[in-house]
């Protein structure tokens, strides 16, 4: 086992991999850049180092500056946590060039699942169902079109290289086809330096359904049930649940069996998420995070399993703790994505917090590193906490849920805490009837509190 781990990020997924560690008996350090000095995830660890300056690219991002804090402090392994550098097969290199492990897949597997094409390609041969489309990226517009009049209108314009739902773009008719892909090019080669784009049928009211799963070198692959997520505003995930309320035990049984499978046919090492399109009773994959999740909470709370712990146990060469067989899901699990920002404009509100009281009590978490008196800084994502409850069923976890939201205070700046009032009372969450759209559509009809007074 490591004596010591770097961890690579900051905020909330920082201390949550700091708790992992800290529960293993292993030290932890943390690294910073200067507008971090006062964050908890500093407070808490072993050591830390300052990095560098705010802007990410020259602290998070910096390989350089990475690499030097873990000469200086002797530690053995690094934890990417997600975002930042949890993707880059190149930092993960690097690091095995100087003996010290990176818990994460296999650089291999990180660049294969960057690709987006690849990606499909390779889950595919391995027996996962995928989105019909073309089988590789469209050179010219004729060829583009033809693929698309084959799988029919409206399609999906999807660059390779893409990510956090940038480069994508729907084309509902020919006319609009030339378009999109443009437009998809433009924004691929601006964001990712990488221009291939691919076409994708466009599925109309689709659920995202996503399996953990967890491979040890030992042969051993086994999978913890699904989280949807279908609650997103501009691809971005806001709310996440386990188990999802679209499916039934033989669909569940089914489609995990499908992605452990081919996880192991693959020789995949660590955690990862298998993400899929669900409609009209089939799974269509569209990519796989080859890190740990955002929402990866909800599994551990209707499973047990640490996901954290069992990353670390798994790079340190050692075999998963638990069997497939002993993989329980047990009750319902919701995260709400907690934001710094205006609950109806979204406008990113960083700064002091005034006050500050989670919630607490049977079935509630909360991850997260802000305290009272603790500035936001503007540099990072706007995400400054996860509420994540458990019940013993959907109602229970539903009805908890609006009891925690009660009971949590942040003073000081805006979240998006009232957007989650409202969402967990309305009547089609309440009966688990909602597909990816939902939410944008949610949104464009509730207006602001005020804003059409006078
Ligand atoms: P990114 O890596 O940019 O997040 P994904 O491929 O994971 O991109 O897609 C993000 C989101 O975009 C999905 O969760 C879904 O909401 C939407 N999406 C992606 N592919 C399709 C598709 N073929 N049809 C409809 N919606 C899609």
């Amino acid at each position: 086992m490591f004596d010591k781990v770097l961890i690579a990020n900051r905020g909330e997924i920082a201390l949550r991999i700091q708790r992992a560690c800290r529960e293993m008996g292993i030290a932890t350090v943390a690294v910073h850049s200067t507008a971090d000095e006062d964050a908890m995830h500093v407070r808490l660890a072993d050591e830390s180092v300052c990095i560098g300056p705010p802007q990410a690219a020259q602290s998070y991002l910096n390989i350089p500056a990475l690499l030097s804090a873990c000469e200086i402090t002797g530690a053995d392994a690094v934890h990417p946590g997600y975002g930042f550098l949890s993707e880059n097969a190149r930092f993960a290199e690097i690091l095995i060039e100087h003996n010290i492990t990176f818990i994460g897949p296999n650089p291999e597997h990180i660049r294969t699942m960057g690709d987006k094409i690849k990606a499909k390609e390779t889950v595919a041969a391995a027996g996962i169902p995928v989105v019909p489309g073309s089988s590789g990226g469209v050179a010219s517009h004729d060829e583009a079109l033809g693929i698309a009049k084959e799988i029919g209108f409206p399609v999906l314009v999807k660059a390779s290289a893409g990510g956090g739902g940038r480069g994508m773009k729907l084309a509902r008719s020919a006319a609009d086809l030339q378009g999109a892909i443009a437009a998809a090019r433009t924004e691929a080669r601006a964001a990712f330096g990488d221009d291939v784009v691919y076409l994708e049928k466009y599925l109309t009211k689709p659920r995202h359904i996503e399996i953990q799963v967890l491979c040890d070198g030992q042969g051993n692959c086994i999978q913890l049930g699904e989280r949807d997520c279908s609650l997103q505003r501009r691809h971005q995930k806001v709310w996440e649940e386990a188990p999802s309320p679209a499916l039934n035990e033989r669909q569940r049984a089914e489609i995990g069996k499908t992605v452990a499978r081919a996880m192991k046919k693959i020789g995949y090492l660590g955690a990862g998420t298998i993400e899929f399109l669900y409609e009209d009773g089939g799974f269509y994959f569209i990519e796989m995070n080859t890190r740990l999740q955002v929402e990866h909470p909800v599994s551990e709370m209707v499973t047990g399993v640490d996901l954290v712990q069992e990353q670390i146990r798994i790079a340190s060469g050692g075999a998963l703790a638990i069997k497939q067989g002993q993989v329980k899901i047990q009750g319902h699990a919701i995260e709400c994505r907690i934001n710094a920002e205006n609950a109806f404009t979204f406008v990113p509100s960083p700064g002091r917090i005034v006050s500050y009281h989670p919630p607490g009590g049977l079935g509630v978490r909360v991850d997260s590193g802000v305290y009272a008196g603790y500035e936001i800084p503007p540099f990072y994502d706007s995400l400054i906490g996860k509420l994540i409850v458990s019940g013993k069923n959907r109602p229970e976890c539903l009805m908890r849920l609006r009891r925690a939201l009660e009971e949590f205070v942040i003073e000081g700046i805006d979240t998006t805490i009232p957007l989650f009032n409202d969402l967990c009372s309305h009547r089609d969450i309440v009966n688990g009837d909602y597909d990816i759209h939902w939410l944008e559509t949610f949104l464009s009809e509730r207006a602001e509190p005020g804003a059409d007074k006078d």
